[in-house]
């Protein structure tokens, strides 16, 4: 389970509104016209009623409502969904870094009056079909949000959140495990030394490895140096450690009140049952207080200010001597005026987003720095908006420059404005984001909502999106200088705004292990002989507790019974167009077009393989046709609703060592605009601008320090993919694409002073690639468009004819499929067979400057279609939740760890974990674990709901059928693993342990990315890169 943080939540500022709409299901029963029903005033279950709206725009209806006796607020989207979600918000406002906010998010989660069994959270993953549960710390609240389909579900899943967040136990041993803890490094041995344990202590430390949230933090922190803002909500390692059990205590009594929390449910189940339940099982024990958590506004500099802070060196920089990050930050408005905040968002947009935007222009295409700074454009997470522009990847000698660009790139946006077009495609791809539909849709809402909310803002104001539209529309046309104004007023003229440097320092790292050693040092000065002993004492008691088997019946359960036996099937229809494949899947895709075409690799040379992900990253970027890279950027925005190119590497369902190699096109638009988007899509195929060497380089620079920045959050994926890399020829290639030597092919890239090289190679294998001969398409889109979307796909394919271009595969083994399995001599997937493959064991370690590892082993078991493949599945889940998290999370310390199943793969990993080597015999001792037999019926069934709950999650119109085009995996087929899954007994769980994750050397492979370890250095079974 993932629990975020502010600085990741962050990365969801950009939220769109996509989600599932049902409307060829608009009856009069609807949920969103049932609720219209409700009036103000009226009483259901201790709430009024404040406010009924519809909102048309997102085909909902908002009900607002307050709770009587305590204030409670809460707000209901009635909407065809049935994907409903509950979340709950509290305003968490510390004035310390202990994380205090962070820690209670935690411990709430570790059993409650009602449910008392440890970790009832975690617990309740695998007793639930939910589509999503998750706790979040932000700034200024903590949210939880689940989310199911299954009414049944909802209420079980609403009586432990609410029992959690109002009457947890919040016992000390809770406190110790989630929060900070002296505890002898091993814990059965007195004499061995005290540390520092504790999984919030740990997470945090992961946290500010990562140099872009150390920036984030310390530019928030210096941005609002008087309010809550001021300090570090997720805990500062450092002042975790003086945190008190009591204040932990204090804090929940003060913030986690009614009277302090916001309510939100969202979907189609009535909204009359989740008042009751929530009325009769918390509100009803409470009387109102005066939660006083309310977020003083930060009084205004009359002058700006510049800082500096330092970072840890980035090894993996694509140029070492170019490390610095700057950045300009602006105090903005309250973000409680909505149409303030929508303004200055598009506003945001329109200075950085794209080739076209100012902001691009003059920092970016200079290549003064690698990107934007990590923290950049508008943010609404705070009371106070804020706006930021800067760049990372810069020498420090360009500081000054960079001052003065961003000062005068402003005076130029006063001075000049912006093209009109640019002001039209910004609303467009508002209209799009509308449309589209995506399947979290109640999620986003919740999270697009809460921080206006948070400091009573009104959440309905906010979904009303054309109202802000329309005033926008007008305010412009009142005044033509209208942004101009505005750019003058928040950015030019206004005084508060910070100047905020860092660079690395070499010591960094050292200062802070030894500042970590000192504050150890000066806590065990203070212990008297009995504190030891009690320490010891506790570290034992804690060990036997996380030791001890389970009770867990307290919780409320679906039954495997509950799950649905069928799946419904998909229709499609396989034809073809211009002589390709074409698989059409009508859906109600709310009037978009959705297009995919799959491009094989089979004829590309070995050589360019490598270049095949930078390939992906650029083609629609650099220019096309008559269209420079910014005119196609252009007609991009204005035309469709993006247009993409990825990697695909699709390992066999029957043979693990055959697999399918390609890259996949993927664009959207509104109907109207499918000429353009295929007359777009022609442009690329006939002539993309591969000469544009400078525009280029601005985008391979980009590549590689997103690609750098990418590890830290997601080592246990790179450490997964090194570990399968030799294990199969499907895994080794998704290594070439994916995993570490993709980044590390990236930095060399980056650092070339001549590409011409580079370019030679995109464009040999646009030829291999772009050629209608490799390819085939998909369209999801309405039945009324299906027979016109058709007719232009015809044409761009007769468009690019000319690519047409007979090319010998590399390999010779190739294995045909047919697309329609009743039609064998239809048309077919070409897949590479590899029958004479070797797998091999492999122990790779990546040395990285991180304070924590990431672990993986892997081993190769069955494809897809075998008999053993859906045992393995549940034996990855329940090994997961019944042995690995305690070992690994709990009692290792490391945020995460587990197994899974994937492409016939078993993989272990572990996720910023303090631990190396001795997480692999965690993992060993899972095996053993398994194979011991040492599980119940119950623990089984628990595991099954956990996958059904994944398998069965919702798929949007725009993916309907992509498990068939992408994989050749039919509905019978899937309902046949359905099938296997019901089946799997505790017999063939012991039997699949013992078959495949016994011993078996050269079937596993082994990686760990983390910091200089010396018991790897010394193994010679080890590679260490
Ligand atoms: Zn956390």
């Amino acid at each position: 389970m993932f629990r975020q943080t502010k600085a990741a939540l962050q990365k969801l500022r950009y939220l769109s509104f996509n989600g599932q709409q049902h409307t060829w299901r608009l009856k009069s029963t609807s949920a969103k016209e049932r609720a219209l029903q409700y009036q103000p005033g009226q009483k259901i279950h201790g709430f009024t009623v404040r406010e009924v709206a519809a909102v048309p725009d997102l085909f909902l209806t908002a009900v607002k409502l307050t709770h009587d006796k305590t204030g409670a607020q809460y707000v209901h989207a009635a909407r065809d969904d049935s994907n409903n979600l509950f979340s709950v918000q509290f305003r968490t406002t510390p004035m310390d870094s202990t994380g205090v906010p962070h820690i209670l998010e935690h411990t709430v989660l570790c059993g409650s009056e009602k449910y008392p069994c440890r970790d009832p959270f975690f617990k309740m993953l695998n007793r639930s079909l939910s589509t999503f549960m998750n706790a979040f710390t932000a700034s200024d609240y903590t949210m939880y949000p689940f989310s199911t389909q299954n009414g049944k579900d909802f209420q079980n899943l609403l009586s432990v959140y609410l029992d959690a967040v109002f009457f947890p136990c919040l016992r000390e041993q809770d406190f110790w495990q989630e929060g900070w803890r002296l505890e002898n490094e091993t814990p059965t041995d007195p004499n061995s030394p005290l540390v520092f344990k504790g999984v919030v202590f740990n997470e945090m430390k992961g946290v500010f490895s990562d140099n872009e949230r150390v920036y984030a933090q310390h530019l928030q922190n210096k941005l609002y140096p008087d309010n809550t803002y001021s300090v570090v909500s997720g805990g500062e390692p450092l002042a975790i450690p003086d945190l008190t059990w009591e204040q932990l205590k204090q804090f929940h009594t003060t913030h986690y009140h009614p009277s302090n929390a916001r309510f939100f449910t969202y979907g189609d189940l009535p909204l009359e049952q989740h008042l009751k339940q929530i009325e009769e099982e918390a509100l009803s024990k409470f009387e109102r207080i005066n939660p006083n958590t309310e977020v003083p506004s930060q009084p205004h500099w009359s002058r700006p200010r510049e800082d500096h802070v330092t970072c840890s060196p980035d090894a993996l920089a694509p140029d070492p001597a170019r490390q610095n990050t700057l950045c300009v930050s602006y105090l903005l408005g309250d973000i409680t005026d909505t149409f303030e905040g929508f303004t200055l968002g598009l506003l945001s947009s329109l200075m950085i987003s794209g080739p076209n935007s100012p902001f691009y222009k003059a920092l970016i295409e200079p290549k003064i720095g690698t990107d934007f700074s990590s923290v950049v454009g508008y943010d609404g997470s705070t009371k106070e908006a804020s706006f930021s522009i800067g760049l990372q990847g810069m020498a420090e000698e360009d500081t000054e420059r960079v001052k003065q660009i961003i000062s005068q790139t402003i005076d130029d946006i006063i001075e000049n404005g912006f093209e009109e077009e640019r002001i039209e495609a910004l609303l467009h791809k508002i209209e799009i984001q509308m449309k589209h539909q995506s399947t979290n849709f109640g999620l986003s809402l919740a999270s697009y909502i809460a921080s206006s909310w948070n400091h009573d803002g009104d959440p309905v104001e906010l979904l009303q999106i054309s109202d802000c539209v329309a005033k926008f529309r007008q305010a412009l046309k009142e005044n033509p200088h209208f942004l101009q104004d505005q750019v003058k007023h928040y950015l030019k003229d206004n005084t508060h705004r910070l100047t905020l440097s860092m660079s690395p320092d070499e010591a960094y790292m050292e200062k802070q292990a030894k500042a970590e050693e000192e504050k150890l040092q000066k806590k065990i000065k203070a212990l008297s002989d009995s504190d030891r002993k009690e320490i010891y004492d506790k570290g034992l008691e804690l060990l036997a507790a996380q030791s001890k088997t389970q009770d867990a019946s307290c919780l409320p359960a679906l039954k495997v019974s509950d799950i649905e036996p069928t799946i419904p099937i998909t229709p499609v229809q396989i034809s073809t167009a211009g002589g390709i494949p074409v698989q059409y899947c009508e859906q109600p895709t709310n009037g978009l077009v959705y297009f995919r075409a799959m491009c094989s690799l089979n004829t590309l040379p070995e050589d360019l393989k490598l270049y095949v992900p930078l390939f992906c990253s650029v083609i629609t970027q650099m220019g096309c046709g008559a269209l420079d890279y910014r005119q196609q950027a252009q007609q991009m925005d204005l035309r469709t609703g993006g247009m993409s190119v990825s990697t695909q590497v699709i390992t066999d369902s029957t043979h693990l060592d055959m697999y399918e190699q390609g890259v996949l096109l993927f664009s959207s638009c509104l109907e109207r605009n499918l000429p353009y988007m295929f007359q777009l899509w022609s442009d690329i195929f006939n002539s993309t601008h591969f000469d544009e060497v400078e525009r280029l380089r601005v985008l391979v620079m980009m590549a590689a320090q997103e690609l750098a920045n990418g590890i830290s959050d997601s080592g246990h994926m790179y450490a997964m993919a090194r570990a399968c890399r030799y294990l199969t020829p499907a895994g080794d290639l998704s290594e070439t694409f994916g995993g570490m030597e993709q980044v590390k092919f990236m930095k060399r890239i980056a650092e070339m002073s001549d590409l011409s090289q580079v370019i030679r190679a995109l464009a040999r294998i646009k030829k291999h690639l772009l050629n209608p001969d490799n390819m085939r398409c998909a369209i999801n889109t309405t039945p009324q468009k299906m027979s016109d979307t058709s007719a232009q796909l015809e044409s761009f394919l007769k468009d690019i004819a000319e690519n047409r271009k007979e090319r010998k595969t590399v390999r010779t083994t190739i294995v045909e499929r047919p697309l329609d399995l009743l039609d064998v001599s239809g048309p077919s997937r070409k897949l590479i067979s590899e029958l004479n493959f070797q797998p091999c064991q492999m122990k790779t370690f990546f040395q990285l400057p991180f304070p924590v590892n990431f672990v993986s082993e892997s081993i190769r078991t069955v494809p897809f279609s075998h008999e053993d493949y859906a045992s393995l599945c549940i034996l990855a889940r329940m090994m997961t939740a019944k042995f690995l998290h305690g070992e690994i999370r709990e009692k290792g310390g490391a945020y995460g760890g587990g197994a899974r199943m994937g492409g016939g793969l078993f993989c272990f990993y572990s996720y910023r974990d303090p631990n190396s080597t001795q997480t692999l015999s965690a993992f060993h001792k899972g095996v053993d674990w398994a194979k011991s037999g040492q599980f119940t019926q119950q623990d089984i069934d628990e595991a099954k709901l956990s996958v059904f709950s994944a398998v069965d999650s919702p798929v949007a119109p725009a993916h309907k059928g992509m498990g068939r085009f992408l994989s050749g995996v039919t509905d019978e087929m899937k309902q046949n693993h359905r099938a296997q899954l019901f089946a799997v007994s505790h017999k063939s769980l012991v039997e699949v342990a013992e078959r495949y994750l016994g011993v078996g050397q050269r079937t596993c492979g082994i990686a760990i990315l983390g910091p200089e370890n010396e018991t790897i250095k010394k193994d010679p079974s080890w590679i260490v890169k």
